[in-house]
Order: structure tokens, then C-alpha cells, then sequence
């Protein structure tokens, strides 16, 4: 077994800087120390961690990072994980010392699964880098009809990839809820609180988005926009360098309301095909923001480097998936909450987008859309929804008609946030810093770490004492 001990315990700052990504995506309002090492403290959480990363399973969860043997003095099991090598690793809580000893490291995992450092290890379907230039080099070769039935044989042959799930993976709320169990047991309560996920106790958030395509979707924006308008939407258009934009459609879609952001300076994978091309781009793609006023961003076929992506010049990005096995680069981050990548916060999308739905799919129906909002709401996430105003997606009337039934049984959702994606990422930026909006939730334990309870706000002093976790 690969232990590697670090002997000094790091212990971590309270400062905004400092703060792990996932204690960010709870915002304990009296976080507990996480320690490294083998060091023990009163009311801590000690990690020990390994070299090596891998897959550490426990029942139907899994997470990727590099794990460490854990037999601390005291203290019952409370939680056991078995790595690739068969090999069972304890999580332990001490109850005279109040501390939990964990077998890796809560911000590897979530790291883990938000930079989808796993597809290195996995059996991934991805294209490797050279079918994927030559896919694009190719691509307005081939009709539309004969790349269409060419993926449906893809995904057909290739079947559902075991992880992420799609379409909805619980791993990041899984996670979030055995950090949430930690810190309740070091602290010796039975519920806490943190600063709720969303503006006035909502229970959930709602963005709908849309990337054009070429000029047929410039021609259709408006018609998007008049019908979402009509039930009280608004949404954002993200546009490409790759074709003429009007700038009377500009001024009316923000006068509107709307909001108008970037989907890349050529649909294909040239900004993210190399570090040079990445670093060469930038500066079209700051120019190209300062001409639309923009500050959000889908990469073309949600193309990314999760490394490179906090060097972006906006404020947000949404080219992550939720879980997407369907795109040239499939994977997912698996929150179906937002994160920060330096000083750009990550919107993860999180319905299937019209194409794969109505085309790759074939459904006839938005079942599928309803259901899985139905579930982001339960777990109390961000629905992101992906649509493209242009002729072959909402441009078809069928298309469209499906579209405006999802929006009609969405606009009566008095508990759902809806908001831009701009409003979206200043929320998520204000909420990290404590602002005057921000409300407090109850997270309450159960007997179970899967079973935490996220209370909202105005329920905090009503609700039961334990509640299954939603699934
Ligand atoms: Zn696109």
C-alpha cells in the first residue's frame, strides 16, 4: 500500500484565498480545521493521502483521488472505501477527541471530478487529439444528415458510459453531504449552519441558454427571445466570430433584458488544440468581448482545458457539462452547483441540450427535461438549459413547440430562481463573500452521511429532523 505521510500538518487558513473549493461550495458558517498528516487535534478533520490517484468506491459512490491508510489510535468506522486494488479503507470518528480521520483528501476528490481528472485514467470515449482535428477539418464535408446518423451509430455502439451518470450524477452532492457529516461530527451537533445555495431561500436556480450556430440562428434569436419573453424569461445568446452579427440585434436583445455572450472565434477546436493556440487567441477573444459587451462564455462543442480555462477574459464560463457523454469531448463535472476556477466562476449545464435530445435522441417529448429539472430542484442545484435558436434545432417548429412547453411548465415555479447567467455568477460571487443577500440553511445530520439534510432558509425551523437525501 503507497502512504505517504506528510509530517508537518498544514492546517487551513480562514481566509478566502485559502479556503478549500468544497468548504466554498458549503459555506459552513463555522467551518472546522482540516488537517494533513497523522497529527490529531480536537475537533478536526485529518487526511491522509496517497501518491497516486485512483478510484475509491463506497457502495454506489465513487470518487478519484489519491488515498492514504488511515488507523488512528480510537474511534469507530464510520464509512469504508475500497480502492482499485481491492484494498478497504476506513473513514474513523473519535468521540472522545471529537476528530475524523478520513482515507484522502476532501478537496482532492472534489477537484477530482471538477477538472474530470478521472478521464486520464478511465476507459474514456473521447476522440484522441488527431480524429479530433481531422473530425473538424472534415466536418462541413459531410452533410448534416450523414453526421447526424454517424453519431446515433456512435452512441448506439458505444452505450452508456458507466460514470458520469447521466443524465443527473449524484457524486459532487454525495460528496458535498460526507463533508457536511465530517464537519457536524467534529463539531459535536446535530445541525449547523451555511450560507444558502441560493438568493431569498429558492431552492433551486434556473438559466436558459442559447448558442448560435451561423446566420440562421441570427435570423431566429428574436423569435427565441419573443417567446420566452412572452412567459416571463429572459435568457442569453452566446455568438460566434464565424459569421456577420447585427448590431441592431445586439442593442434590442439587451434593451430586452437579454443577455448577449461569447460562443468562440471559430466553431471548432483551435483555441483549445494547443497551448500556443490557447495563448494566440486571447487576445481576438478580448477584443471580440469588448465589441459585444459580453462577460460570459460557451466554448464551440464545449471544447476545454480545464487548466487554462481561469485565464479566460470573462466572468463566467459554461462549457463544462454537468455529465454529457454526447459531445466530441464527452465527460462532466458532476456538480450541479457552480464553482470558481481562479477568478471565473464555473456554470455547469445541466439539462441534455436540444440537439441530443430532439435529433441524436429522437425524443418527442420534454419528459426527459422535466424530470431532471424535478430532481435539480429536490437537490436544490442550477438548471442550465442549452438551446440553439438555429434552423435544425429550435429553428424547427416541432423544435420550438417542445421548447416553449418546457418553458410553460417551468414559468409557474414560484420556488425556482430564475435568473441570467450573468446574475448567476455575481450571486455565486456574493454569496462566497458573505453579502447582505446571502441567508442561512440548516445542514442536519442523519444517521446515514448520504442522508445529510440541506434545509432552506425559511424552512430551517420547521423540518424534520432527518430526511432522506434526494435522489
Ligand atoms: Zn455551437
Amino acid at each position: 500500500m503507497v502512504v505517504k505521510s506528510s509530517s508537518p500538518s498544514i492546517v487551513t487558513e480562514e481566509t478566502p484565498t485559502a479556503r478549500s473549493p468544497l468548504e466554498r461550495l458549503l459555506q459552513p458558517v463555522e467551518p472546522v480545521r482540516i488537517l494533513t498528516g497523522r497529527e490529531q487535534t480536537d475537533g478536526a478533520i485529518v487526511e491522509t493521502t496517497g501518491s497516486y490517484p485512483g478510484w475509491l468506491r463506497s457502495g454506489d459512490w465513487r470518487l478519484f483521488a489519491a488515498s492514504g491508510c488511515t488507523d488512528p489510535p480510537s474511534g469507530t468506522a464510520f464509512a469504508t472505501f475500497t480502492n482499485s486494488r481491492g484494498e478497504r479503507l476506513n473513514a474513523f470518528f473519535d468521540d472522545k477527541t471529537r476528530t475524523v480521520t478520513l482515507p484522502f483528501s476532501l478537496e482532492d476528490a472534489f477537484r477530482g471530478y471538477a477538472t474530470e481528472a478521472w478521464t486520464n485514467e478511465s476507459a474514456n470515449r473521447r476522440l484522441p487529439p488527431d480524429m479530433l482535428n481531422l473530425f473538424y477539418r472534415t466536418k462541413r464535408l459531410v452533410p448534416r444528415s450523414a453526421q447526424i446518423a454517424g453519431r446515433r451509430l456512435i452512441i448506439r455502439w458505444q452505450g452508456q458510459p458507466e460514470f458520469p451518470a447521466w443524465p443527473l450524477d449524484l457524486s459532487v452532492s454525495k460528496l458535498l453531504r460526507f463533508y457536511a457529516f465530517c464537519l457536524l461530527l467534529a463539531q459535536g451537533r446535530t445541525d449547523s449552519q451555511f450560507r444558502w445555495f441560493w438568493p431569498e431561500s429558492h431552492h433551486a436556480a434556473m438559466i436558459l441558454t442559447h448558442d448560435i450556430e451561423n446566420e440562421s440562428g441570427v435570423r431566429r434569436a428574436l423569435a427565441v427571445a419573443d417567446l420566452e419573453e412572452e412567459l416571463g424569461f429572459r435568457s442569453s445568446f452566446n455568438f460566434g466570430a464565424w459569421y456577420r452579427i447585427d448590431a441592431g440585434l445586439l442593442r434590442e436583445l439587451t434593451d430586452r433584458g437579454f443577455e448577449v455572450g461569447i460562443h468562440g472565434l471559430r466553431h471548432d477546436r483551435s483555441l483549445f488544440e494547443s497551448r500556443s493556440s490557447f495563448v494566440a487567441g486571447l487576445p481576438r477573444l478580448r477584443e471580440f468581448v469588448d465589441e459585444l459587451g459580453a462577460r460570459g462564455f460557451r466554448s464551440p462543442a464545449t471544447y476545454r482545458v480545464h487548466e487554462w480555462l481561469s485565464e479566460l477574459p470573462f466572468d463566467y464560463d459554461c462549457s463544462v457539462p454537468h455529465s454529457d457523454p454526447f459531445e466530441p469531448q464527452p465527460g462532466g463535472c458532476c456538480s450541479f452547483w457552480p464553482y470558481f476556477l481562479g477568478p471565473v466562476v464555473e456554470l455547469p449545464y445541466t439539462l441534455p441540450q436540444d440537439y441530443t435530445l430532439f435529433t441524436l435522441l429522437r425524443h418527442r417529448s420534454i419528459g426527459l427535461w422535466l424530470e431532471q429539472s424535478e430532481r435539480l430542484v429536490r437537490n436544490n442545484g442550477l438548471i442550465q438549459c442549452v438551446t440553439h435558436p438555429d434552423d435544425g434545432y429550435l429553428g424547427d417548429p416541432i423544435n420550438r413547440g417542445l421548447y416553449k412547453e418546457f418553458l410553460v411548465a417551468m414559468a409557474e415555479r414560484q420556488e425556482i430562481w430564475r435568473a441570467l447567467p450573468r446574475d448567476v455568477a455575481d450571486w455565486w460571487r456574493e454569496r462566497d463573500g458573505g453579502g447582505e443577500r446571502v441567508l442561512v440553511g440548516t445542514m442536519r445530520i442523519a444517521e446515514r452521511h448520504e442522508d445529510v439534510a440541506f434545509v432552506p432558509p425559511s424552512l430551517a425551523t420547521t423540518a424534520p429532523t432527518t430526511s432522506r437525501a434526494p435522489e
